[in-house]
């Protein structure tokens, strides 16, 4: 495994490697969540590469960028286990040298939920990614379904910029309980721990509702907040969405693919989750 610092030598790396080359972006800190990102790579693709920075323009001045785990040596260990050919690792001046100046706008998708708790994190994210992709140039890339949003702005900026990665998409890994893996899960205390499933518990009731043929999306919104006001550990609730899966607009009637989502606080740790209903 080749573990590259520089934009040049990456560049240069996958220029010659084996096609198809798939790339896993990462900020690190890394989890079975991830490595299932890997393992799908590694089974479609010919060389993989994945990346590790956490991008200090996605996170807003009052978040955890000064706190966020990092352990370089321990995620390489992980990657080199899962048989990655190449990990892109660069510094924050590799990728925003003095004077850089240009960014990607992601429309109105980017401004619902996530982002507008988080105001400039979406561009943040599309920048960072458009740059992973014009360094690694990569066939394929890998998102994991727990940043849904994410997910959806990253696959409207590849069509809008007619950019070459095909997106693809993988479930969400959980716990046992149910918690989804975040490495935001390591700020918990255990009692926080404890008590955050009832957010995966909150979303799979408007699951159970959506199955046994509940389409209002009110409803089912009022399902999932029910449930998550059941758990007295939770510090406040952002917001609860029934939305269109691909525009994130939100919905009155699930009649087609929905995102039910929600983003909660537990102490000082923001946590967010969501599970796909209405779906073919
Ligand atoms: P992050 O390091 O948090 O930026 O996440 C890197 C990638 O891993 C993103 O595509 C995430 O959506 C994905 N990811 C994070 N947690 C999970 C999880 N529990 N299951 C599946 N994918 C995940």
């Amino acid at each position: 495994m080749q573990t590259l610092n520089s934009n040049t030598t990456t560049t240069q790396a996958t220029t010659t490697c084996p096609r198809p080359l798939g790339l896993v972006p990462t900020m690190g800190a890394l989890h079975e969540g991830h490595l299932a990102l890997v393992r799908r790579a590694r089974a479609e693709c010919a060389t993989v590469a994945a990346s590790i920075f956490v991008n200090p323009t996605q996170f807003g001045a009052n978040e955890d960028l000064a706190t966020y785990p990092r352990d370089m040596e321990r995620d390489l260990g992980l990657l080199e286990a899962e048989g990655v050919d190449l990990v892109y690792a660069p510094t924050p001046e590799e990728v925003y040298p003095p004077g850089f100046d240009t960014w990607i706008e992601p429309g109105a998708l980017a401004e619902r939920l996530e982002g507008a708790a988080r105001p400039g994190h979406f561009r943040g994210v599309a920048t960072v990614v458009a740059k992973l992709f014009n360094v690694v140039r990569p066939d394929r890339a890998y998102f994991g379904q727990k940043d849904g949003q994410q997910l959806a702005v990253i696959r409207q900026m590849v069509r809008d910029l007619n950019m070459g990665p095909e997106i693809v998409a993988v479930p969400t890994v959980r716990d046992a309980d149910g918690l989804a893996l975040s490495s935001r899960n390591a700020y918990l205390t255990p009692e926080q721990r404890q008590a955050a499933p009832v957010i995966y518990r909150a979303l799979s009731e408007a699951q159970r509702l959506w199955l046994d043929g509940e389409t209002g999306a009110g409803r089912l919104r009022a399902a999932v907040l029910e449930v998550l006001k059941s758990e007295p550990l939770l510090g406040g609730i952002d917001y609860v969405s029934v939305a269109d899966a691909g525009t994130l607009e939100e919905l009155e009637q699930v009649a087609g693919p929905a995102m039910v989502s929600t983003a909660v606080r537990l102490g000082q740790t923001r946590l967010i989750d969501n599970v796909l209903i209405g779906s073919a």
